[in-house]
């Protein structure tokens, strides 16, 4: 079976509600290695940018207005607008990695996700502005994961070079400890 990587978030409401523990322990069942790990602030134009897939199956589903409205909170939730204005990203790396972090995790409406699951016990749907706070983000496939782990993680970042990597030399300002 392939090795796989999978990027996973705690989103902001997994932070709040101090559920970090629980979700690493669920997903340890799989016997993945984790490979990188930080806490991000996410802003909006990130935010787009890791939910560029988004847009067009949500309206192709719910139609236009209702597509736009739905993605314009998905955007607010993982910025935090709800809960708190950081996510713990991961990157889990090993054998069928992505179906089976999927697996543990639940579906993605938490109300239809099994109870058992990730996003089935800790959960919910929002009462005003309907979003599925489900806790967990992970990708859904080996392009999503190359891409979102590409744009979460520098590749120094992580303790395995799991995709090809080039030499640049960029002279830019950078903080150091004082
Ligand atoms: P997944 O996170 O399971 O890969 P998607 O990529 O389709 O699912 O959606 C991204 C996120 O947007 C979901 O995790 C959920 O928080 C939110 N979301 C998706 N579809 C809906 C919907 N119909 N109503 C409310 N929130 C949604």
């Amino acid at each position: 079976m392939a090795i796989q990587q999978s990027l996973v978030i705690i989103k902001p409401d997994g932070l709040v509600k101090s559920l970090t523990g629980n979700i690493l322990t669920a997903l340890s069942e799989t016997k993945l290695k984790i490979v990188g790990a930080k806490i991000v602030k996410v802003d909006r134009e990130f935010a787009e940018k890791h939910y560029s897939e988004l847009l067009p199956s949500l309206i192709k589903k719910h139609g236009d207005e209702r597509g736009k409205s739905i993605f314009e909170n998905v955007l607010d939730y993982i910025q935090g607008k709800y809960h708190t204005d950081r996510v713990f990203a991961l990157v889990y790396q090993g054998e069928d990695a992505i179906k089976k972090i999927r697996e543990i995790s639940g579906e993605t409406n938490p109300e239809k996700a099994h109870p058992v699951s990730i996003r089935g016990k800790y959960g919910r749907i929002h009462s005003e502005t309907k979003v599925f706070e489900n806790v967990i983000h992970c990708s859904d496939s080996e392009e999503s994961a190359e891409r979102e782990i590409k744009l979460w993680f520098k590749p120094e970042e992580l303790v395995e070079r799991i995709y090809p990597v080039k030499e640049v030399i960029e002279k830019q300002k950078v903080l150091r400890w004082f």
